[in-house]
């Protein structure tokens, strides 16, 4: 594998699955050269949730955000491209959509600080860590 080729991974929260909005999501990252490289549909338990989100366990969100991401079905993938952490990052924008600049997905398909369409992981090990949380071999 190339140097500057990552894999990192994204999921499309309930919110946006419920509306549809997967396909159009997934041509934002193929027109950034982000491959999908794997991809499932899921419904995660409360439980699952917990344990992915554990890093938050501390913040006043946490509890809200563990129902949240188990409410309906996610689909989680594995992206794959040069600089795809960063990259992903950065097609995203910031966590509260009222903050995310133009055309980023946050942007353009966010409702709020809770329901923001989508999750990134933020750093090369947590993306290891995360890919492997949802596809292990
Ligand atoms: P990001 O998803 O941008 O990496 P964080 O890792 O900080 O953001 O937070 C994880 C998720 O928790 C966010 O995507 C968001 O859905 C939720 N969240 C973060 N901050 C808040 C907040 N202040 N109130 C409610 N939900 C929050
Ligand atoms: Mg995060």
């Amino acid at each position: 594998m190339n140097e500057s080729i990552e894999q990192t991974l994204s999921i499309i929260k309930p919110d946006a699955v419920e509306r549809n909005l997967t396909e159009e999501i997934k041509s934002i990252f193929k027109k950034n050269n982000l491959i999908v490289k794997d991809e499932k549909k899921i419904h995660i338990t409360r439980d699952e949730a917990a344990e992915f989100y554990k890093v938050h366990q501390a913040k006043p969100f946490y509890n809200d955000l563990c129902a949240y991401l188990s409410s309906g079905p996610i689909l989680v993938m594995i992206l794959e491209g040069e600089n795809a952490v960063l990259l992903n990052r950065k097609i995203m924008g910031a966590t509260n959509p009222k903050e995310a600049e133009k055309n980023t997905i946050r942007n353009l398909y966010g409702i709020s600080i809770d329901k923001n369409s989508v999750h990134g992981s933020d750093s090369t090990e947590n993306a290891k860590k995360e890919i492997n949380f949802f596809f292990k071999s």
